[in-house]
């Protein structure tokens, strides 16, 4: 039974949380009729569409209306369409990136040579406790999901702390003003309830491009944190939401057997996102696998934060749904060209076998399709094909880093960097044109954004 101290204190969470929320328009123009048209090599990820397990299309077209694809292949009917040349030029689906912590541009760079346990208490929690305003939220929300768009990632899993109302504010605006597809895996505390409930009813729900997830506890075989799992696993249920949870990143996180503590709340399952898992047993893998559970591979943030290596061909080969993370400010980067050479350089380093998963056309699924089917999402985005979201980019492959071309598929995980890439479409808008995001003020954003790091700087290393 709650307190009345505990009902006041709520409410005025929820009151202010709501109050001053403006919800503004997207940044660019509604979508219409798109043509992509004579592009060099369709990726449409779909097997069924084109050549081999990338389905490819030479010379082909993608034609949007709306929001959606409604045709892939070659010389489509574009009349009355805005056409886009993409002579020379490779066309795939839009990164999902299923784990980031976006606000943690505010620390990129903080804390370079220490593991994850001595960097969550230096650069993390601290900023708990720094009253960053809501302003200041919403300018490294802001530079974050600015920097996915130019990279190319068009749907992101935000795994939000809740250190304040102002905080939570701030980053929901960014997210709704970037015209990114989001989830917002909010850590809200269970004393606020209704307060997490009316975040997915009134600021969530009525957003096409959003969705919900519950940002669970850490997992402790602690009695008190079985008991918090278990109330938020029900809570997810009920809301039919996913439970997103950071799992065995650690090695010393094995002392709390999370994966016990997990199931013995009854949250392991197909709604549960476990971020990481890079101290899995052979057991817990078969667990896993046998329960449905979805995993966030985060490769980059495991190297910087020394946690390990992920073991993802067992993983893959008992059927877990896997997706690539990028992860905030232990990675310093949003860059998932990147982080699919990571994923897969790591394996070849571990085995010394250049064949070993994930292979080139592994990490461009676990990049695209496999992040939409982590998110139950792969009906709507996560390839090219009729029907689906109109999630797109278009790359540029005549440039320094990557001509003369040998095998573009190839060269998309080895050679490719955002700078490479020219359009981004989300739901059928566009948000980069020509390599430049549209009806954004970046100088703007990066002054912002400077503001509110300069201050939590001083403090940090105060
Ligand atoms: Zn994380």
């Amino acid at each position: 039974m709650q307190c009345s101290a505990t009902k006041r204190f709520a409410a005025s969470f929820l009151t202010m949380f709501l109050v001053g929320l403006t919800i503004q328009p997207s940044v660019a123009q509604a979508p219409g009729r798109t043509l992509i048209r004579n592009v060099n090599l369709d990726m449409t990820m779909e097997p069924q569409l084109g050549d081999g397990e990338f389905g490819l299309i030479a010379s082909g077209d993608v034609l949007i209306e709306g929001d959606r694809i409604v045709a892939v292949g070659k010389d489509l009917d574009g009349s009355g369409a805005r056409t886009v040349d993409a002579t020379g030029k490779i066309v795939m689906p839009g990164f999902v990136d299923v784990h980031n912590h976006l606000w943690q541009s505010l620390i990129w760079g903080c804390g370079a040579s220490l593991a994850v346990g001595d960097w969550l208490k230096a650069c993390v929690f601290p900023v708990g406790r720094l009253n960053v305003t809501e302003q200041e939220a919403y300018a490294v929300v802001r530079l974050s999901t600015l920097d996915l768009l130019s990279a190319g990632v068009t749907t992101v899993v935000y795994w939000s702390h809740a250190f304040s109302p102002d905080f939570a504010r701030g980053n929901l605006q960014a997210l709704l003003d970037s015209g990114l597809r989001f989830a917002f895996a909010y850590r809200g505390r269970l004393e606020h309830v209704d307060d997490i409930r009316a975040i997915k009813r009134d600021m969530i729900d009525p957003h096409p491009r959003a969705s919900f997830q519950i940002g669970g506890v850490h997992p402790n075989i602690a009695t008190e944190v079985v008991n918090t799992l278990r109330r938020m696993s029900e809570l997810a249920r009920e809301m039919n939401v996913k439970l997103h949870v950071h799992l065995l990143e650690a090695e010393h996180d094995r002392q709390q057997d999370p994966l016990r503590a997990l199931d013995l709340a009854g949250a392991l399952g197909p709604m549960l996102i476990g971020a990481h898992a890079v101290h899995v047993t052979d057991d817990e893998i078969v667990r896993l696998a046998s329960r449905g559970v979805r995993l966030a591979h985060c490769p980059l943030s495991n190297m910087r934060l020394a946690s390990g290596i992920m073991r993802l061909g067992a993983i893959r080969a008992q059927g877990i749904r896997v997706g690539l993370g990028l992860d905030g400010g232990t990675n310093d980067t949003s860059d998932m060209f990147n982080t699919m050479r990571t994923a897969i350089g790591l394996q070849r380093a571990l085995t010394h076998n250049p064949t070993v998963y994930p292979t080139v056309a592994a990490a461009l699924q676990l990049a695209t399709i496999g992040g939409a089917e982590v998110l139950d999402m792969e009906a709507q985005i996560g390839s090219l094909a009729p029907g689906k979201k109109a999630d797109v980019i278009v790359l540029d492959p005549d440039a320094l880093n990557f001509a003369p071309r040998f095998d573009e598929v190839s060269q998309v995980v080895f050679n490719a960097q955002p700078s490479n890439i020219e359009w981004v479409f989300v739901g059928g808008r566009v948000l980069k044109e020509r390599g430049k995001l549209v009806g954004v003020d970046a100088k703007t954003a990066i002054a912002d954004a400077n503001r509110a790091g300069q201050r939590v700087r001083a403090a940090l290393i105060r």
